[in-house]
């Protein structure tokens, strides 16, 4: 590990002045990013501790919730108005990584948490155009069992590993952000980037900008909504494919849905075309298969990842069959 800065920032105003050049990170837990420094995959002049900000989850006046952008992940997921108003939100959290993990990571530092393609982490060895820019992708005709199923390029098919992002892509939840220009909102769908002809630029963030808050709006599909992951183990694992999901009947049919997919993407893959073949019929598993179908008629899969197009069909089936109390 190379040698760097370290400032700790008390409040927003100081830890924007702080991260004064393009070399400085903020650093929330450190859970990714000092994992990425002693691997020499980045390597900041300056860590702006910005994970002893102000942290609170607040309700908002029209019945959303806002969560700081410090907020310890574990503090998120057991927050009472969370489990109970989204419950999808707390599952998804509590699905990844480990409770200490959990304990020390923030909100902001999950969703910027970088890919766990292993050939972005084999700097030594690995060709990887996220990492060095123009080498080559060794991943596309390699090991890519993790790897994307939607919105690849020929230049980068890595996926974004949170569970925390599932949900928020599913709940429509917004970023809000601080920087040396002001201050503006993303939505979560829009944060994070397909790759393109450019994998190293991974979201919508720009140069010293800060996250101050995620914003979640009261939503009807919310509160009937659950998270199930799918990986190789049963805890201490990425997912293979996860499925977001939130469902809400009006005499027998369907009135409101939200689908998000994890493990298939470089962002957390809302499932819009699903959602539309599910609006206003009758849940059962038949629709839900063929919702599923809807969606994965644009995946492209690779040698290792194939399966991943059986596995999010009965998954997003199973996922909405258990929600809308229907034999799975
Ligand atoms: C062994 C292991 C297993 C894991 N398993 C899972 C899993 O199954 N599922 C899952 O979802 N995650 C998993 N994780 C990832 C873990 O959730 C992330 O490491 C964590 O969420 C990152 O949070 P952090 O606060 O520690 O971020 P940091 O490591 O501090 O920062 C990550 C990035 O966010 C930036 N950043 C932090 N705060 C801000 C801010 N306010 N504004 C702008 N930029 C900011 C940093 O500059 C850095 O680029 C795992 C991690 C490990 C080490
Ligand atoms: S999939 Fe993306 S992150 Fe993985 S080796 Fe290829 S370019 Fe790098």
């Amino acid at each position: 590990m190379r040698s760097f800065d370290y400032r700790c920032a008390a409040d927003r105003t100081e830890a924007l002045s702080m991260a004064d050049t393009a070399q400085a990170r903020f650093l929330g837990g450190g859970t990714n990013l000092v994992d990425l420094m002693r691997q020499n995959i980045e390597a900041p002049a300056a860590l702006v501790d910005v994970s002893r900000l102000p942290a609170a989850i607040e309700e908002t006046p029209d019945g959303g919730l806002i969560i700081g952008a410090a907020v310890r992940n574990s503090a998120a997921a057991a927050h009472p108005a969370v489990r109970t108003r989204y419950p999808m939100l707390s599952r998804a959290i509590l699905a990844g990584a480990s409770a200490q993990i959990r304990n020390m990571a923030t909100i902001a530092g999950n969703i910027l948490q970088r890919t766990r393609c292993p050939y972005f982490y084999d700097a030594a060895g690995s060709r990887c155009n996220k990492r060095e820019p123009g080498i080559g992708c060794d991943a596309i005709d390699g090991f890519n069992r993790y790897h994307a199923i939607f919105g690849g390029s020929e230049h980068c098919i890595a996926t974004h590993p949170s569970d925390m992002c599932v949900a928020l892509a599913a709940l429509d939840a917004t970023v809000h952000l601080a920087g040396p220009g002001g201050e503006r909102s993303v939505p979560l769908l829009d944060f994070h980037r397909l790759p393109g002809d450019h994998p190293e630029i991974e979201t919508a963030l720009r140069p010293g900008e800060l996250i101050t808050e995620i914003e979640l709006a009261p939503s009807a599909a919310a509160a009937n909504s659950t998270y199930r992951k799918v990986r190789d183990r049963s805890s201490y694992a990425f997912a293979l494919v996860s499925i977001a999901a939130g469902l809400q009947l009006v005499a027998g049919k369907i009135e409101h849905v939200r689908i998000a997919v994890g493990g298939v993407a470089a962002k957390p893959w809302r499932a819009t075309r699903a959602e539309q073949v599910l609006l206003g019929q009758a849940p059962t598993r038949e629709r839900f298969l063929e919702a599923a179908d809807a969606e994965l008629a644009a995946a492209r899969t690779f040698d290792g990842n194939a399966f991943k197009v059986e596995l999010v069909k009965r998954t997003t089936a199973a996922v909405l069959s258990e929600l809308a109390g229907v034999d799975a």
